[in-house]
């Protein structure tokens, strides 16, 4: 009733925003959030929020929130009821199956969607569409460090957890803007850095705040890390520093990688990287001295022609400095978005089932054909980046795409947008109608995380469950009811009435979530996967072995690969990545009055010398052009980068919107789109 629903009541909740995985108590009066209260008991973060997770919240009650189903029609969209959209969805999806096959439909799951949501979003294109063509936006960030990990150590998650950061002795940041991205994470390490002598080396292209405050910052050329993490690990085997027990005991493959460092040298990495010789030494040392070491990276390891590689070649560091399975080691790939690692861990991959299980492994297959009564598809399914290339193409002919602004997000969106539009049925679920969404054929109201039940997975592995605070907005529906909606329509008979309905199904079928159960989850108890199926869970990973059937992990070989290079004229390299205020492209945050006001408009950060060169002045205008779009911009003139390397805060999504430059170029391994790797002439437009 009104009266019941005015009254003042507290719930505890999931962060919507970053991987670091806060949890606390909201505080609401029927719709108005009236605060955020952190807990001392919420396992990541404590008593501790960033400004997002404390302010970000007001986008739920944005006058902007879809709260219908949209039809398309000629002039636009119309108002419609669910059955009717949902029939319409039924009866495309059915047509185009039945004309082109299974795989003319692709299916894009949310990293902003709960677990429950994404092993349902894959289970729909797998056992009721009949294909494999399903992904998320891992593909955009972490699936190369995924790989990295996988090819190495088995598990593609962080080693261990946020406390483990936070007691290392040597915490090392790569590609990392880690005060700005996860936010709260990095108040650990600058507590530990600051009262525990905890030593901290961070390798950037650009100054920001964590290489400020290190003890070593080093700044290598655009795409050269895996140079020089590889001569680190070469002069440490031939300094003898090297954990020769661990190698012994618990690595295979140390000769071939002995081998493949041989091109390593200091002298080699030097030129290649920029990086003077002394300081390559320094690091060696500060590792060979230091009892524990964490590695962190994020994106601007992964968005590289060579991202897995460069992964690959941290992990390989780790192993032979013996600095996995025991506390304050390990490797940390970190996690963008708040259920990015959920959304894989459940499935929603092209190749593989829930848990990692490989699609293509027949004992697995038939697990599933028989919880699900159906013949699974063999094939590989196409990652998102090939979805794209699968409609240009004329083979992919329909997509169901959920909480996901691709037509943004994706590299060189030109070039996506043009996809879109020749797609024959286009189905966008979001809480707004995003960029992406105005492409659709059917657009579906959901819920934010605010509206619903369920669990999220942050960057440590660590299940959390969120209750539901608000009542879903007008006729917006959770994403879990609306896929199975839809997949019933299509003729399953899915009867799930709750998420935990659904984490029973799925925890069963998957080793690594064995025990995982709403009731070991409550309140503000959480489980760090592995969790086996008497409900032990593992907070740090490789203590004892690795998951392969020897037990050992691998080092793998590596060559360099060289970045892409766009052609003489785009002499300007354009880093991109995220501001603390917003999140991402800022389709959450921009609703949110108190942050959107805190910061206008994007602007280009330029360093002292290209200012001097081209006569730039702070708010000059200039024009960003690459093969593939251009951008207007206006400058602030820093020395947080040096050279021809400029940065462009990627939350706009507008005329300064980053991926109108970048390209379609990627991780050779993953197909990780290289946004790092984007060249672009500068025009000056005018100096005022
Ligand atoms: Fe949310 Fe991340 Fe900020 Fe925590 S650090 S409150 S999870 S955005």
């Amino acid at each position: 009733s009104a009266m019941r629903e005015e009254r003042i009541k507290k719930t505890k909740t999931v962060c919507t925003y970053c991987g670091v995985g806060c949890s606390f108590d909201i505080w609401t009066k029927g719709r108005e959030i009236l605060k955020v209260e952190p807990q001392a008991e919420a396992p990541a973060n404590g008593i501790s929020t960033c400004v997002k997770g404390k302010f970000g919240w007001e986008f739920v009650n944005s006058e902007e929130r879809l709260t219908k189903p949209l039809i398309r029609e000629a002039a636009g969209f119309r108002e419609a009821e669910w059955d009717e959209a949902i029939s319409l969805i039924a009866e495309k999806f059915s047509e185009i199956k039945k004309d082109h096959g299974a795989d003319a439909l692709g299916f894009i799951s949310s990293s902003k969607c709960t677990n429950e949501e994404a092993y349902l979003m894959q289970k729909l294109g797998r056992a009721v569409i009949g294909t494999n063509n399903i992904d998320n936006c891992s593909r955009y960030c972490q699936t190369p460090a995924t790989l990295g990990l996988f090819r190495t150590v088995g598990h593609g998650g962080d080693s261990g957890g946020i406390k483990d950061i936070e007691m290392s002795e040597l915490v090392i940041g790569i590609g990392t803007n880690t005060s700005e991205s996860h936010p709260v994470l990095s108040t650990r390490i600058k507590r530990s850095h600051k009262l525990n002598g905890q030593k901290l080396i961070v390798a950037d292209l650009r100054k920001h705040e964590m290489a400020e405050r290190s003890d070593l910052f080093v700044q290598p050329a655009p795409g050269t890390d895996l140079v020089w993490i590889s001569a680190v690990s070469k002069y440490i085997i031939d300094m003898g520093w090297a954990d020769n027990d661990f190698i012994q005991n618990r690595v295979n493959g140390f000769e071939n990688y002995v081998e493949s460092l041989a091109p390593f040298t200091l002298d080699y990495a030097e030129k290649l990287t920029n990086i003077p010789k002394e300081q390559i030494i320094k690091i060696a040392e500060m590792i060979h001295e230091a009892n524990s070491v964490c590695v962190l990276w994020a994106m601007g390891v992964t968005q590289h022609s060579a991202g897995s590689d460069t992964s690959t070649a941290i992990s390989n560091l780790m192993l032979i400095t013996g600095n996995y399975g025991k506390p304050g080691a390990g490797t940390y790939p970190l996690r963008g978005h708040n259920n990015v690692q959920g959304a894989s861990d459940f499935g929603s991959m092209p190749n593989r089932l829930p848990g990692y299980q490989h699609i293509e492994d027949e004992q697995v297959r038939k697990n599933f054909e028989q919880a699900w009564g159906v013949k699974l598809p063999e094939k590989i399914g196409l990652n998102n980046h090939e979805m794209v290339a699968g409609i240009h193409d004329g083979t992919l002919k329909a997509m169901y795409l959920k909480g996901e602004d691709m037509g943004i997000v994706d590299s060189n969106i030109n070039q996506v947008h043009a996809a879109f539009e020749k797609l024959e049925f286009f189905v966008v679920q979001d809480i707004f109608l995003s960029k992406t969404a105005e492409f659709a054929d059917v657009v579906l109201p959901a819920s934010p995380s605010l509206e619903k039940e369920g669990t999220f997975t942050n960057t440590e592995r660590r299940i959390q469950r969120l209750y539901q605070v608000l009542e879903p907005l007008g006729d917006s529906k959770p994403d879990w009811q609306i896929i199975q909606n839809v997949a019933n329509s299509l003729g399953a008979n899915w009867k799930y009435e709750h998420p935990s309905d659904i984490m029973e199904e799925a925890a069963p079928l998957a080793p690594l979530f064995a025990g995982v159960t709403y009731e070991r989850l409550e309140g503000y108890k959480s489980l760090q996967w592995p969790v086996s199926v008497d409900g032990k869970d593992t907070p740090l990973l490789f203590t004892e072995d690795f998951p392969f059937p020897d037990g050992k992990a691998n080092l793998f070989p590596l060559e360099w690969t060289k970045p892409v290079h766009f052609g003489k004229e785009f002499d300007i390299h354009v880093n991109n990545g995220r501001l603390l205020e917003h999140f991402h492209e800022g389709n959450m945050t921009y609703k949110a009055k108190g942050i959107a006001s805190k910061t206008p408009n994007v602007f280009l950060e330029v360093s002292p010398e290209l200012a001097e060169e081209r006569g730039l002045r702070n708010g000059s205008l200039v024009r960003l052009t690459s093969p593939y779009g251009s951008v207007k911009v206006k400058c602030h003139i820093t020395d947080r980068v040096k050279g021809k390397e400029v940065y462009l805060p990627l939350n706009d999504n507008g005329d300064a919107a980053i991926n109108l430059l970048t390209s379609s170029y990627a991780d050779k391994d993953t197909d990780t789109p290289a946004y790092k790797e984007t060249m672009a002439k500068l025009e000056v437009l005018n100096t005022e």
